[in-house]
């Protein structure tokens, strides 16, 4: 894998580089990511957000409350309203957050999740891989404290 890595929306006028490795690539199997994707699940990478560059038209705010009660926001291209990440106003995150951005880049081909989330509402065909990963039934109760320890064993492995 290559950095920068590049992506963006459907239409091509919300364009992004990742210019760090993620962190961890995950699959989500909610409802709601299975409504919002028209499909089976959702795919995201894990970054710093200081490695998320956004550039091209501004992203649109799309607000959800979730059954859990938290409220979300995705951020969508406004013309063509693919799914680029999650989180606060892209450029705006304080310099220690993460950035999901959503499985949008020009080269997919070495992704490989290694943690997957809301399995309870998995279609029944898809079946996950072998290899050691996460596997959640919903999701941690403190998401952001189990991506923080993800990142530290893999900052740990590096060091
Ligand atoms: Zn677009
Ligand atoms: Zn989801």
């Amino acid at each position: 894998m290559r950095l920068p890595q590049t992506g963006g929306c459907h239409c091509g006028r919300l364009r992004y580089e990742i210019t760090q490795a993620p962190h961890m690539i995950y699959t989500c199997h909610c409802t709601d990511c299975q409504h919002f994707t028209s499909s089976a699940f959702s795919i995201a990478m894990l970054v710093d957000a200081q490695a998320f560059h956004l550039t091209g038209v501004e992203p649109r705010a799309m607000l959800h409350t979730a059954d859990s009660g938290r409220n979300l926001t995705r951020w969508v291209c406004p013309e063509c309203g693919s799914w680029i990440c999650n989180g606060a106003k892209p450029g705006s995150v304080n310099p220690n957050a993460f950035r999901a951005v959503r499985g949008t880049l020009d080269d997919t081909s070495w992704l490989r999740p290694t943690a997957h989330f809301w399995t309870r509402s998995k279609h029944p065909w898809v079946v996950l891989p072998d290899e050691r990963s996460y596997v959640f039934e919903t999701q941690p109760d403190d998401i952001f404290a189990f991506f923080n320890s993800v990142v530290a064993k893999a900052r740990g492995a590096i060091a």
